[in-house]
């Protein structure tokens, strides 16, 4: 059994769910039903007796041009665990090349961290790399950037305090910095912040990193170490957008790739590319006056 959620041009939902069904049947995908959400805004829930959720996920695509949308083999619930990236995800930056701008280096650091998130480089020694090439910056420098150039993604905080306003934990776990993502997760509301350390010495970056680096096996490792704790039949949400995302987003119960690179777009089993962060509460059914802004 599957059920789909998406959301759509109002339009695109209405005119395209005839040709979208007949190829669904042709590739073994029949459908038991599509109606709208009234409870959800502009959300159609498509249900389906079969299981081959990858070529749904293609009809969908083909269907109903960019959209936002969740696959799932049971009805979607608020999840007991919400894990999510910081950086294009939470924020609209990558703090990292937003930084660099201070020190003078952005084209060549951006272009690093632009392929690293693609999933062309490995993710540690990019990593090390571009922090080393910030050797001499002043520490101050951070705050003068989070003050003035990280903005956080639209929706962000009305999903965080949503889904903790219904008993859900709330975990930032970022390849970026500690020293962006505190105040960050303060702003947002997160509970908890898995990150790397800038080492700084004199009131400088020393270009090295202290303690181990947050890589995507760590991402991924937190999540389940939080699910734990939760117990065996926890609920997760995950949502991130680059390459180092992709275990993390596999290993959740809904792993959504926001307006994500196209690697972590395929990994995951939900996919936000047309709203803002809010759609996920939308795909998770949770009623637009129930959400909560802090
Ligand atoms: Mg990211």
């Amino acid at each position: 059994m599957l059920i789909a959620r998406l959301i759509a041009e109002p339009d695109h939902l209405n005119t395209r769910l005839d040709a979208a069904r007949a190829a669904m049947e042709e590739r073994g995908v029949r459908l038991a039903g599509a109606a709208m959400l009234d409870f959800c805004g502009q959300t159609m829930e498509i249900t389906s007796p079969d299981d081959d959720a990858q070529a749904l996920r293609e009809v969908l695509d083909t269907y109903f041009g960019t959209s936002d949308g969740l696959i799932c083999r049971d009805e979607p619930q608020v999840p007991d665990v919400f894990i999510s990236d910081m950086d294009s995800t939470m924020i609209g930056q990558e703090c990292i090349d937003e930084l660099a701008d201070f020190a003078g280096l952005k084209p060549q650091i951006a272009a690093i961290t632009e392929r690293a998130m693609q999933g062309e480089l490995d993710f540690e020694a990019a990593l090390r790399e571009r922090v080393g090439l910030l050797e001499g910056l002043a520490e101050s420098a951070i705050e003068e950037c989070l003050a003035s150039r990280i903005v956080p993604m639209p929706g962000a905080k009305t999903l965080v305090e949503t889904l903790k306003s219904r008993g859900c934990r709330t975990v930032l776990v970022t390849g970026g910095f500690h020293h962006f993502a505190d105040p960050i997760a303060r702003l947002l509301g997160f509970e908890h912040v898995v990150g790397n350390r800038l080492e700084v010495a004199g009131g400088k970056l020393t270009g090295g990193l202290a303690g181990p680096v947050t890589d995507s096996a760590v991402k991924k490792a937190t999540l389940l170490a939080e699910i734990a704790e939760k117990g065996d039949h926890a609920t997760s949400l995950a949502t991130g957008d680059g390459a180092n995302d992709i275990p993390m987003l596999e290993a959740a119960t809904y792993g959504i790739a926001y307006k994500a690179k196209p690697k972590a777009r395929v990994a995951a089993n939900g996919w936000v590319d047309r709203g803002d962060l809010t759609s996920v509460l939308r795909l998770l059914g949770i009623r637009q006056t129930d959400w909560q802004t802090g």
